[in-house]
């Protein structure tokens, strides 16, 4: 029977992530959690696993283990996976702290179905992507697109624009947590849902791309809809795009199990009266003023360490109610400007390195 290690299990893509597993009856050896004690211990009843992580050791009397070994901390997550049989891992985990168990995954030969973009975002050029199974949705639509063709020459994947995209501009720099949560199209968890409105989200996923598929040759665009995902330009002049309904259980099906998954029928369908109202536009600055780090990015991709280090400290702060939504933009930009010039990044300890000192000067802006 398939095995799975799901990091992340109380979150959005993990919630989802056991809906499918259950349906393809894949049996879960590893559940990581982090302070959702009450949902993972529903989780344990229903599923069974031989492992379990949650974040703090000040939580370990409440979970209720029903024989599985637990474990907890970040070098919980580590010891679990050492320790489990599973080839495949799915990270569902949220942030900086991901990237480690994806590293650590990789060294012990498993494969990682990859939810957690910022391991890529932070450590791209340390892991091996032949490891990776794309569950992004744009990267998963990319994946799809180039099965039948490699010669690519263009790489475009699409957002929706986020909370913000129909706020007129002058009042987006004073809008609060509640409304920046209220994404338009998809139901994620809050940070996702913050990087969607600041389209830092976007800056995260055209690194990724870069990583996956070796190309700087990445832009995005704006589709309203989500219907449309991803699209490829090939050397030969054509174009093909890739088009789902916004369910996040179809990258996840495919990256669990893509024999399965061709067979599923459970997925929503796209009607096709709804393609008569789909339309790209280009993302502009002066909604997105972190857009016009996309090239900086591209151009040196290690810039993605401390990007997501600051953007990490100011969403959590905005989330916290210390300031309103412009000040997110203002602390990346001027954290981004003040790490233009890196220091070698060639292990990950140099990485995390970097990432406290780019924290530490965001907690200060
Ligand atoms: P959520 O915030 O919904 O879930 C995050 C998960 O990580 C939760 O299970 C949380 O546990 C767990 N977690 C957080 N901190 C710790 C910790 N210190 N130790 C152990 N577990 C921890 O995020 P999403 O599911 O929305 O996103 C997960 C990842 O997938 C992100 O990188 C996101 O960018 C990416 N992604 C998400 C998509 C989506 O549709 N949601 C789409 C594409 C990518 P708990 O809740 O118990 O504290």
């Amino acid at each position: 029977m398939q095995t799975l290690a799901l990091l992340g299990s109380t979150g959005s893509i993990g919630q989802t992530a056991l809906k499918v597993a259950k349906r393809f009856n894949i049996q879960i050896e590893l559940l990581v959690a982090g302070k959702n004690i009450k949902l993972l211990n529903t989780q344990i009843q229903e599923f069974s696993p031989s492992y379990v992580v949650i974040a703090d050791k000040k939580d370990l009397a409440e979970v209720q283990g029903r024989g599985a070994k637990i474990f907890y901390g970040n070098e919980g997550i580590l010891e679990a996976l050492s320790l489990c049989s599973s080839s495949l891992v799915l990270n569902a985990l949220v942030g900086f702290i991901g990237l480690e168990p994806t590293i650590h995954s990789i060294a012990l030969g498993k494969q990682v179905a990859l939810a957690n973009k910022e391991s890529l975002v932070t450590a791209g050029w340390l892991i091996d992507t032949q490891r990776i199974i794309p569950v992004d949705s744009e990267h998963f639509s990319l994946w799809h697109l180039l099965q039948g063709s490699k010669n690519f020459s263009s790489l475009f994947i699409t957002a929706s624009g986020g909370a913000f995209r129909d706020t007129p501009l002058e009042s987006i720099p004073t809008q609060t947590p509640s409304n920046a949560l209220k994404h338009p199209n998809w139901s994620m968890g809050a940070k996702i849902t913050i990087d969607s409105a600041s389209m830092v989200n976007k800056l995260f996923e055209v690194l990724e791309a870069f990583w996956l598929f070796g190309s700087k040759s990445v832009d995005a665009l704006i589709e309203r809809n989500s219907l449309i995902h991803a699209l490829v330009e090939f050397e030969d002049g054509s174009m093909s795009a890739h088009l789902a309904k916004p369910d996040m259980a179809l990258a996840i099906s495919y990256a669990l199990n893509p024999s399965l998954a061709q067979k599923t029928s459970f997925l929503p369908k796209i009607s096709i009266q709804e393609l008569a109202n789909l339309s790209l536009s280009p993302i502009e600055c002066k909604r997105y003023p972190l857009w016009e780090l996309k090239d900086a990015l591209l151009n040196t991709p290690q810039l993605g360490v401390v990007l997501n280090a600051c953007n990490e400290v100011a969403v959590q702060r905005f989330l916290e109610g210390e300031f309103l939504f412009g000040k997110i933009s203002e602390i990346v930009l001027e954290s981004m400007a003040h790490f233009s010039s890196l220091p070698t990044l060639s292990s990950i300890e140099q990485i995390k390195e970097l990432d406290m000192e780019a924290r530490r000067f965001a907690q200060t802006l």
